[in-house]
This record gives structure tokens, sequence and C-alpha cells, in this order.
């Protein structure tokens, strides 16, 4: 009986250490996300650049296209005016073409603030994607760099494993699912320290004839408080 209890003790330090070691993977890999959403994030940034571009490229591209139709306005209304009789066509005419004119030096000051807009726009987006390209190796080495925690810890959690394979196998079925309910119940703890009359694991009272019994050490014992198997500990440690 003290060979299976030394035995359950083993199994939840090593239990405990995997518990442990699988906490520090799960925070790597929150770890590696964040670095990896920072990289989807610039993306992100960068396309959304490289769309305004387009956009506003497609802005001036109209533009151009109605400052095309006013000036073919202008040319027609003065290649017109050559016919005209009257001078009241004429005024009419005359107040056409300067409408047009109005009109078509409008859309070449529009034109021509797109055409600055589009240049400032290219430079943003060269020097973004520099940084990007900068931030794409950066984040390429700092995955690398957690990928190779997480693997060097499961290497770690592999060998418990291991170990810890080696030590059930020579406990009893029942006993294991004792163990391993209980741990589910009392957050990883199966097992608790007994001292001073005291269960570690609850800190709650023992009764002094089931606290006696633990000196025999011929029996396995559990706290009637938390229910967890006890392991009498007299000194520190
Ligand atoms: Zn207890």
């Amino acid at each position: 009986m003290k060979k299976r209890l030394e035995m359950l003790e083993q199994l939840q330090e090593i239990d405990l250490r995997i518990d442990s070691l699988k906490n520090s993977q799960n925070s790597l890999h929150g770890e590696l996300n964040g670095i990896e959403q920072g990289l989807v994030a610039a993306r992100e940034e960068a396309a959304e650049l490289d769309s305004r571009i387009a956009q506003v490229e497609q802005e001036k591209t109209e533009q151009e296209g109605l400052l095309a139709t006013e000036q073919e306005n202008i040319r027609r209304s003065e290649s017109h005016m050559k016919e005209i009789k009257t001078n009241k066509e004429f005024q009419a005419i005359g107040r056409e073409i300067a409408a047009a004119r109005k009109q078509a030096a409008e859309l070449e000051e529009q034109i021509l603030q797109k055409v600055g807009q589009i240049e400032q726009l290219r430079g943003e987006s060269t020097g973004r994607s520099a940084s990007l390209a900068e931030l794409e190796q950066n984040t390429a080495q700092r995955s690398g760099e957690k990928l190779a925690e997480i693997s060097a810890i499961q290497q770690d959690i592999d060998a418990d494993l291991a170990r810890r394979e080696e030590i059930t196998k020579h406990l009893p079925a029942s006993l294991l699912k004792r163990y391993t309910l209980l741990r589910e119940q009392r957050r990883g703890q199966a097992l608790a320290i007994a001292r001073d009359g005291y269960c570690l694991g609850c800190n709650m009272n023992l009764p002094p004839q089931l606290y006696n019994s633990l000196f025999r050490g011929d029996e396995m014992i559990s706290c009637p408080h938390c229910q967890r198997v006890l392991i009498l500990k007299q000194q520190a440690g």
C-alpha cells in the first residue's frame, strides 16, 4: 500500500508538471497568435491603402473623361459660332462656352488635386511596403522562436507522459480511475498532505482516529472533507 501511495504521489507530481507545461504552451500559443495578428492587421492596412489609391485613380479617370467631354463641347460650340446669324444666338452660345470653360477649369483643378493625392498615397504605400516586409521577416523569426519553445516543451511533456505510463501500468485501473476523477473534481490535486492532524488540501481538521491510522500506512485513506487521498508528511517538504 505504501508503495502504491508513493507511486500515486509521483504520478501527481508528474501530472502537475504536465499541467504547468501545458499552461506554458497555451500562453506561447497566445503570444504566437498575437504576433500573427499584428502581421494580419498590417497587411490589411496596406491593402486598404492600395484600394484607396485605386479609388482615387478611378475618380481621376472619371474626371478626365468629363473634362474631355467638356472640351469637346467647347470645340463644337466654338465651331458652331461661325455659322451663327443672330446676336441673340451668339450671346447664348457665348454663355454656354463660358459655362463649359468654367466647368472644365474646375475639373482640371480637381484632377490636379487627385494627381497630388495619388502621389502622396503612393509615397505612403512605398513606405508601408518596406515596413511590412520588415514586419513579415520579424514575424517569421519571432513565430519560429515561439514554435521552437512550444516544441521544446512538448518534448518535456512527452518525456513526462512516458514516465507516467511507466507508473500507471503498475497501478490498478480502479485506483487510477479514482485518481483521475479526483483530479478533475479537485483542480488537479487528487492527493493531499496530512500534517499535524490537518488535511493540507482543504485545511480541515482530520478525525484523530483517522489521522492515527495514517501512521500505519497499510491502507489508502481519503480526507472525509475533500475526499483527496491523504499522504502523511510530518515534516515540511
Ligand atoms: Zn481534505
